[in-house]
This record gives C-alpha cells, structure tokens and sequence, in this order.
C-alpha cells in the first residue's frame, strides 16, 4: 500500500511507523524542518497519564489512555528494530505524585475524592500517602506529608522519541519536508492509497464542520519551561495540585525537568508572559528548593488543537483519514489512535 502521511508530529510519526514495520511504503509530508522540529511534539512533557487526565478530559480519552499505556512498550520496540541506531528510547511506567502546599491541603483531598468517584473500577490504583510512605516514593518530596500517587501512568521522552523515529523514518520512508498542505488532502488522494492527515494545530483552518460531526477544532496556547539541575531528584511526574493551576514537574534524562501547566493556556499569541513564567518557577521553587540554582535551558510556546467536545476525532472521507483533537494527550492518545488508523488501512 502507498501511504501518504502529513504532519511529522506525534500522530504522524506513530502512524509511519506502524505502517513501515507492516511494510507499507510511506511518504512523510512536513511544513517545518523534519530532522528539527520546533511544534508541539518537542516542547510538550511526555506524560502518559490517564487516570489524572479524567478530571478534566471525557471517559473515552481515560479508556483510549489506558490502552495506549500499554501499547506503548510495542511500539518502542519495533521503533528500536527500525531506528538504524537502535538506540532505546528513556521511557518508564512508574505511577505519578501529586502533592499540594500545606495551605491548599483541602486541593488534594479534592483530587483523591474527585478521582475515586470518576473512576470507580481504578480506586486500587489511586491510592494517598502518608509521611514516610511519601518519602519512600520520593525522598526529595521531604516537605510534604501526604501525597496522591496514581499508579498506571507514565511518561516517555519525546525528544529521544523524535530523535529515533527521525533516524528510522529517514532511513525506511521517504521524507518530503518544507512542504505545507494547502486544503483538505485532495491534491494528494489520486497519486496514494491513503492519505492520512496529522496536521495538529495546522489544521485548524482546513477543517471544516462537515467533516467532523459539527464539531469545530480550535488551537490553544501551551508553553513549558526546561531547567537541568543536579539537586533534585524526582524519579516519576510530580504534580501540584493549586487553586490557581496546576503544575507538572517530568523528570527526564541528564538532570533535565520539563515544567508546565495543564491551565493556563489561552488563544492569544505564541510568546510565553512573564507572569505565566514566574507561575511555573515559582511553583517548582517551593516545591524543591534545590531548583534555585537550575538552568534555564528553554522557554517555549506553541499551539495545540482540540475539538469543542475535548475528544480527538478520527474521520475518514474516502481515502483521506484524519486524526486531530489530540489536545495535550498526543502521547497519552497516540498508539490507541493508531491503531484505529492501522484497521482502516489495513481492512
Ligand atoms: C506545553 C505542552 C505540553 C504537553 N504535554 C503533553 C504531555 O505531557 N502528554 C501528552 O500526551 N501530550 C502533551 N502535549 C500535547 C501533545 O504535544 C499534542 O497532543 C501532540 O503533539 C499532538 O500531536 P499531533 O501529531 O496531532 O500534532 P503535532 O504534534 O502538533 O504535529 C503536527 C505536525 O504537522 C505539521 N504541519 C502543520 N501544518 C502542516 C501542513 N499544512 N502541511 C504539512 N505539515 C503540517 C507540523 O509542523 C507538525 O510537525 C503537550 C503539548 C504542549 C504544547
């Protein structure tokens, strides 16, 4: 089958490789520089986080979640196979732990009893913490003594991951970057058997209702910082449960954090605020003291694309797929999506 595939973004580069290593022959179109990209893939944190997801997102994105948790192990391999290097990719299945000040304790009591009531068949996986059990997860989360630790989640490191999906697709695809798809795809649909469009954000002004049950896709803003320090150690997500917003700290290789926020996106420009800024390093600040002294290594900003009804959306007119909504759960979503995607092609 020849496939085309556009946008090298998470949903792009899964859907390439899973039809690469069933032997399809797939051409890559990317508007941006492939072997760099700068989109929300790179900048995004990597977590694969299902259960926290059920507060905010609808059952089916915890239930898409939870199957992708245990895809991923699957696709990671067959990546190591593909990647001419074949260097593994830093990913772990190690729960997350979300904490909250000690004047905002009642944050986290909310959490617990929010996530114990929406997911019922789950409660042996969200479990709270007290004093030296907390320690005993995170020894660096010494200032807190209760914690919420949600079990069946975990993270992968996208830059790793698009480092080797970059080598792998390079060296069995064909790549065709600098290349932006005006439209819906319909340029493309005579010259492929499939086309499958994984423009994210950039499909915003493409999209049209009719294609996608009358639901509109809009972009958000979502930024996060990266700092490297060698005075904390973190071995899972830690997530600060505030009034305000919450924060994410994911711990990646070579001492690095990814810092960012699940709330304060909003629709305007693309550059990070400085009071959105001194929100995420203040928050870490308290958290560990230990992140005074960390490096800032980047500071960026992006858009995501998400359906009014916060649910990613697969919709198929004749042989052009597409695959958008993804919002910030591409990596949680993305091997569950594929494999809808794989089932169309393949059928
Ligand atoms: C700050 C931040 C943190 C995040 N953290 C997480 C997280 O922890 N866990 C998680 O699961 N998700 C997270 N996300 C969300 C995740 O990054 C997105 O859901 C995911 O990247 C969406 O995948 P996609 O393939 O649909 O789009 P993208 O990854 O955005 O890829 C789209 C690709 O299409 C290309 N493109 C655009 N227009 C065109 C065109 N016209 N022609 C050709 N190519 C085009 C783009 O250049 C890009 O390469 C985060 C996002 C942000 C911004």
């Amino acid at each position: 089958m020849k496939v085309a595939i556009v946008g090298a973004g998470v949903m792009g580069r899964l859907a390439a490789l899973k039809l690469i290593g069933a032997q399809h022959r797939v051409t890559l179109f990317e508007a941006q520089s492939f072997d760099h990209p700068q989109g929300a893939a790179t900048i995004s944190a990597g977590m694969i986080s299902p259960l926290s997801e059920a507060v905010h997102a609808p059952p089916e994105v915890v239930r898409l979640g939870l199957q992708s948790h245990n895809l991923w192990p699957d696709a990671l391999s067959q990546l190591r196979e593909l990647d001419p290097e074949h260097h593994p990719v830093f990913f772990q299945q190690h729960g997350t732990v979300a904490i909250s000040f000690s004047e905002e304790q009642d944050c986290l009591l909310c959490l617990y009893a929010k996530m114990h009531q929406l997911l019922p068949e789950h409660h042996s996986q969200i479990r709270m913490l007290y004093n030296q059990e907390v320690l005993n997860l995170e020894p660096d989360l010494e200032r807190f003594e209760t914690a919420v630790f949600l079990k069946n989640e975990g993270q992968i490191c996208n830059r790793q991951f698009l480092a080797a999906s970059t080598r792998a697709i390079r060296q069995h695809a064909q790549v065709i970057e600098h290349w932006p798809l005006e439209g819906n795809g319909s340029v493309l649909q005579k010259q492929y058997d499939w086309v499958i469009d994984c423009r994210g954000a950039g499909a915003v002004k493409a999209s049209t209702y009719a294609e996608t049950g009358a639901q509109a896709l809009h972009s958000v803003r979502g930024e996060a910082i990266r700092v490297r320090t060698k005075r904390v150690h973190f071995t899972r997500p830690v997530r600060i449960i505030q009034q305000r917003f919450h924060v994410y700290v994911v711990p990646k290789p070579d001492n690095i954090f990814v810092v960012g926020t699940t709330d304060l996106g909003d629709r305007g420009t693309r550059s990070v605020t400085v009071r959105s800024s001194l929100d995420l390093l203040s928050a870490i600040y308290c958290l560990h003291p230990g992140f005074a002294d960390a490096e800032i290594l980047e500071v960026m900003g992006t858009h995501r694309a998400f359906y009014s009804d916060n649910r990613p959306k697969i919709t198929q007119n004749g042989n052009i797929i597409c695959v958008n909504g993804l919002s910030r759960q591409g990596w949680l979503l993305g091997p569950a999506l594929v494999e809808d995607i794989f089932k169309r092609v393949t059928c």
